[in-house]
């Protein structure tokens, strides 16, 4: 198996660690081990999918899930006012590194416009 895509299945099978701080039946969302920003929060699907190029129309509830779940914790971590950012990483040119489909939430300061 990839190491890529292992490395977060390790972590919902709890075994590497990392700081759980929330999980329902669909998604799971945990710190980021090198933040980039205060806040930094990874939401996983429970299921394996690669990148965003392997959705389809059956993920529609499970993407509405990651949104809503980065809502509620940039709510709960007291980012929601100031002001947060989601991001999608998807292959080389998106700087994805692990591949298995994730969401970065980042806040707690101010960012900056430029990502390219
Ligand atoms: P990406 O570059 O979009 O693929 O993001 C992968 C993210 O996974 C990076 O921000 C890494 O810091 C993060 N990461 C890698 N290994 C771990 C781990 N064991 N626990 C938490 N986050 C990790």
């Amino acid at each position: 198996m990839n190491d890529k895509k292992n490395i977060f299945q390790k972590i919902l099978s709890k075994k590497i660690n990392a700081n759980i701080i929330y999980q329902d039946k669909l998604v799971t969302a945990f710190d980021d081990i090198h933040p980039q920003s205060p806040i930094h929060i990874l939401i996983i699907p429970n299921t394996f999918i690669s990148t965003l190029n392997d959705i389809n129309k059956n993920h529609e509830l499970l993407l509405g899930r990651m949104i809503l779940v980065s809502s509620k914790l940039a709510k709960k971590k007291c980012i929601s006012n100031n002001g947060y950012r989601i991001i999608i990483n998807c292959n080389t040119h998106g700087c994805q590194t692990i591949f298995y489909l994730h969401m970065h939430l980042l806040g707690g300061r101010q960012g900056t416009k430029n990502f390219f």
